[in-house]
């Protein structure tokens, strides 16, 4: 069973007078459970592709299936709930919510997808990532890697279908880079999810047993 279908997908940027080509004909399938890294360089579109997957890009042109959802029939309401539920994102610069502690993003996140709050998960997904007694603490009372954990526990928390990671390595030193490779493997698999990491960090590629590579986009500039 494939968790994600992208089909022939484009993706535009227009930025003024110019069209910026960010995915140019992008086909790729993930089976249910595996563990794969998007790889290319800086630029290449692997950050639009993890936001076209978590249908919070709309491609320009193709068609996304994610976890039996036809991404281009979901009105946005829809979409969110299903994203709540059947996603879990861990964004580049983590987007933990300043205001609430530690326990409460961990809360939203669950009442974000219309679930009731659960509050054995949230100190068990704490726990299980090392950091069950910065539960009361606000995230900028975190060190980097301690707020990493706690939007991985963010991430699975639901129990989502597909787990994203947005170049989780960066700023890392090879021990941490490898150690949070390994806790988000751990956590996918416990929470029953496949995990696609983007990635141009080459320490990444021997680390993740399957790669799907987009190419440079050095010509991204189409003509509009
Ligand atoms: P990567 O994550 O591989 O570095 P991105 O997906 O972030 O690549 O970007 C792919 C291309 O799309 C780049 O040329 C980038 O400048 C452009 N791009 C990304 N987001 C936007 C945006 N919101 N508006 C205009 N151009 C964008
Ligand atoms: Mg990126």
């Amino acid at each position: 069973m494939n968790v994600v279908r992208v089909e022939n997908v484009c993706k535009d940027y227009r930025l003024g007078e110019q069209t910026v080509r960010a995915l140019d004909d992008v086909s790729v399938s993930i089976e249910e459970g595996v563990f794969l890294a998007i790889a290319g360089p800086s630029g290449s579109g692997k950050s639009t592709l993890l936001h076209v997957l978590a249908g919070l890009t709309t491609p320009t042109r193709g068609r996304v299936v994610v976890a039996g959802a036809d991404l281009g029939t979901l009105a946005p309401g829809p979409r969110d709930r299903w994203r709540g539920r059947s996603v879990g994102i861990v964004p580049q610069r983590l987007h933990l919510v300043g205001a609430l502690r530690v326990f409460d993003n961990l809360r939203r996140a669950q009442t974000l997808a219309g679930l009731p709050s659960d509050d054995a998960r949230i100190r068990a997904m704490l726990e299980a990532v090392h950091v069950g007694d910065l539960a009361h603490r606000y995230p900028r009372e975190l060190s980097q890697g301690q707020a990493q954990r706690v939007a991985i526990a963010r991430a699975v928390i639901n129990r989502p279908a597909l787990v994203l990671a947005d170049e989780p390595t960066a700023n890392l030193d090879d021990a941490h880079a490898a150690a949070a490779l390994e806790l988000l493997r751990a956590q996918a698999q416990e929470a029953g999810a496949t995990l696609v990491v983007a990635s141009h960090d080459a320490r990444v590629r021997p680390l993740v047993p399957h790669v799907y590579a987009l190419p440079a986009r050095e010509a991204a500039t189409v003509p509009s």
